[in-house]
């Protein structure tokens, strides 16, 4: 991650602080775990305390969904709590790896948290980390940045041959997420402001659409 600090930005939608690299950072079309295995999760991912007791409240319901490559045994789930100020409660909890990924990656690529809400017909990301719903975005110091030091990690998608993207065009659902419809129209706005302004600084007259 870069050593930011959240006011080196101009712009703050929502609450959140954009950081314009965004805009401009190369990234796959779309994520595809069937290319990539789902390699950002091989690492697990801290949880907010909050988040955590969501997940063990359903433990039960999990479980029908792991696969023979995961464990049912909800003691090896997560690692000791610890305090940590970057999350809301000011406690974070690790997800524990098993068979050389978190362990609530299926063998397919898959993430359980997610599978089990699409099964049970609720909304994707009800019991997903935060931070696993937003990657390759990050917040840090309260700004909507990118995540370069777990992205450096990854074989696909970190992959210049791969990249015929940006980072904002495939995480447009994770930025309404964040910022909700209304953020969406002022981030597209804050969008065309600071490309035109990159434009006529190169001296090129047309905006970038
Ligand atoms: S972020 Fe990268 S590694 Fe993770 S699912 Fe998407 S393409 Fe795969
Ligand atoms: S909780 Fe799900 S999305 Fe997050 S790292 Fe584990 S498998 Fe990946």
């Amino acid at each position: 991650m870069h050593g930011i600090m959240a006011d080196t930005f101009e712009k703050k939608i929502n609450g959140y602080y954009i950081d314009p690299l965004i805009f401009t950072h190369k990234f796959v079309n779309a994520c595809d775990v069937c290319i990539c295995s789902g390699e950002c999760c091989y690492y697990g991912v801290y949880t907010d305390k909050l988040e955590h007791e969501k997940i063990m409240g359903m433990k039960d319901r999990i479980k029908k969904s792991m696969d023979d490559s995961q464990t049912t045994d909800d003691s090896l789930w997560f690692e000791e709590p610890q305090e940590d100020e970057d999350f809301d409660s000011g406690i974070a909890v690790g997800t524990e790896l098993y068979n050389g990924k978190c362990v609530f990656l299926d063998k397919q690529g898959f993430c359980t948290l997610q599978k089990v809400a699409m099964e049970d017909k609720e909304f994707k990301w009800k019991y997903k980390p935060l931070y696993c719903i937003l990657f390759p975005l990050i917040i840090i110091n309260g700004a909507i940045s990118i995540d370069d030091d777990h992205l450096d990690r990854m074989h696909y998608c970190n992959k210049i041959e791969n990249q015929n993207s940006t980072i904002y065009d495939c995480c447009l659902g994770e930025l309404e997420y964040l910022l909700g419809k209304d953020g969406m129209v002022e981030l597209k706005e804050y969008r065309a402001e600071y490309f035109s302004k990159l434009n006529s600084k190169k001296g090129i007259s047309e905006p970038v659409k």
